[in-house]
């Protein structure tokens, strides 16, 4: 069996005035994150492990921010094309596991639905979320940030 592992990573500042999307699920929240999309940071880090895994360039290449078209665009959309694109090259998903530092809100009473949202793009019940605070250290226990990271497993 010909099996390939991604990575993936990212972070994107909790600005006032924004909705906060989590793993395709908004969340109600007094800031959300501040990017060119709905700014996904648990979508985002899952499209690029995806897309490591299948050895593609990464979501700034397929998606750039210089896009209009991608203006505000739910990052369930982004998933939807990269996962498009990976089973156009015969990889198929067969896990996922992903761990969230955020230092608020609370991740845990919304994961279900996160993992029901990706799992109905991904056509598999094997996708993971943790969630961590960051101990009120640094910019993202400030709250002024989450991040994500992700990992996949793919086989062709
Ligand atoms: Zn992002």
């Amino acid at each position: 069996m010909n099996i390939s592992i991604g990575i993936g990573y990212d972070i994107h500042k909790l600005v006032k005035g924004r909705k906060l999307f989590l793993g395709g699920v908004e969340i109600p929240y007094e800031s959300g994150l501040l990017g060119h999309s709905d700014a996904d940071v648990i979508l985002h880090s899952v499209c690029d492990a995806l897309l490591g895994a299948a050895g593609m360039d990464d979501i700034g290449v397929q998606f750039p921010n210089s896009d209009k078209n991608l203006r505000n665009i739910s990052s369930l959309i982004l998933l939807e094309r990269t996962f498009k694109t990976i089973t156009e090259h015969n990889f198929k998903v067969l896990n996922i596991d992903c761990a969230v530092i955020a230092q608020e809100p609370k991740i845990g009473p919304h994961k279900k639905e996160m993992i029901k949202a990706i799992s109905k793009i991904l056509k598999t019940n094997k996708i993971n979320i943790k969630a961590t605070t960051n101990e009120g250290l640094g910019l993202i226990g400030k709250k002024q940030g989450i991040a994500c990271f992700a990992t996949v497993l793919l086989k062709k």
